[in-house]
């Protein structure tokens, strides 16, 4: 079958530290053209159910999924998780573990910036933060707001990464435990935006080839942070390792135009897509409708052929 759908594997809400709400964000992915939309918060999935349901009204997709912070040495790297079950216990159990070093690291950003000369940047971080969870992001926002830096890209630069006042190191998940986590709960674990690892050539396929062993499936080979370059290395580099590829936007808000949901260039040639293995290649309210079974099919209720006739809802992986 020829693929035609538009896929968009990696986005944000408010859950995280995205803009908008899931019903908003899964609105813009369908005015956009996009037909299957994975939610991937940062450590949370708690935006999932409410852009299920959004999604089913709006006769798209929905992927279930989620963005895994990831220290690597000390290096901090994302798992995207998709086709996740989010009520597994294990996940849940591991989010819930990195969402608290969050809380603590929030506030030990908020000490170190108060010790640089910038009080309230806490309570300024939680403020925008609308579902609780604290991101840098929450920080940058604050102390654009507040005259420290004229951008976010700006604030990041001077307060937030390595060497920086606001910077703490992190304690997110080992990179074979998020794979883990993600895999024990049926889905397929994705390298988020590979090019953006400020890391040499060497550590990058070390990188690449412990993902790999560790049960990893794919890498983001089209992102809204990749440069065509980018994409062309990262569609080599996916084959050569035997990795799948997958697409996804990192849309995080209307502001970050660049990032919008849908306009991504489809996957170079030779790239194998991460969903090639999703039974339901359809999965849209039409899908199912054009699947469903006719009359006479409807009928055979005592055969074995009925529990086969429609489509999976949701999709499972085979
Ligand atoms: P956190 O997970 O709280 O450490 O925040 C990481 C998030 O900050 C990423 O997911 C991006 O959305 C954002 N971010 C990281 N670096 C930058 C940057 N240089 N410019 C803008 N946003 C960034
Ligand atoms: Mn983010
Ligand atoms: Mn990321
Ligand atoms: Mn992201």
């Amino acid at each position: 079958m020829t693929e035609t759908r538009v896929y968009d594997l990696h986005t944000h809400t408010f859950y995280s530290d995205g803009a908008l709400a899931p019903a908003e964000l899964v609105a813009r992915a369908a005015t956009n053209g996009v037909q299957v939309l994975a939610l991937t918060d940062h450590d949370v999935t708690d935006g999932v159910p409410e852009a299920q349901a959004a999604a089913q009204q709006a006769g798209i997709t929905l992927v279930p999924g989620v963005e895994i912070s990831v220290t690597w040495g000390a290096q901090t790297v994302h798992i995207v998780g998709l086709q996740i079950d989010i009520a597994h216990p294990g996940l849940q159990a591991g989010l819930a573990r990195l969402r608290e070093f969050r809380e603590w690291r929030a506030d030990e950003i908020g000490r170190r910036l108060a010790k640089a000369g910038i009080p309230g940047a806490i309570e300024g971080a939680r403020a925008l933060a609308q579902r609780g969870l604290v991101s840098r992001t929450h920080f940058a926002h604050f102390l654009v707001a507040a005259g420290h830096a004229a951008d976010v890209r700006g604030v990041f630069k001077k307060f937030l990464v390595h060497g920086k006042p606001g910077y703490v190191p992190g304690q997110w998940a080992g990179l074979d435990e998020a794979i883990g986590w993600i895999r024990a709960a049926g889905g397929q674990a994705v390298l988020a935006h590979p090019a953006r690892y400020k890391i040499t050539a060497t550590r990058l396929r070390k990188l690449l080839g412990e993902f790999r062993d560790a049960g990893g499936a794919a890498i983001e080979v089209v992102s809204g942070s990749h440069s065509r370059d980018d994409m062309f290395r990262f569609a080599q580099l996916a084959s050569s390792y035997g990795l799948l590829a997958s697409s996804g936007s990192d849309f995080h808000g209307p502001h970050n135009y660049y990032m919008d949901l849908g306009p991504l260039p489809p996957l170079p040639d030779g790239c194998t897509p991460v969903w090639q293995t999703w039974a339901a290649n359809a999965t849209t309210v039409d899908d199912l409708l054009a699947r469903a079974p006719t009359v006479n099919e409807a009928a055979d209720t005592d055969g074995g052929s009925a529990e086969n006739a429609g489509a999976t809802f949701p999709p499972v992986i085979v």
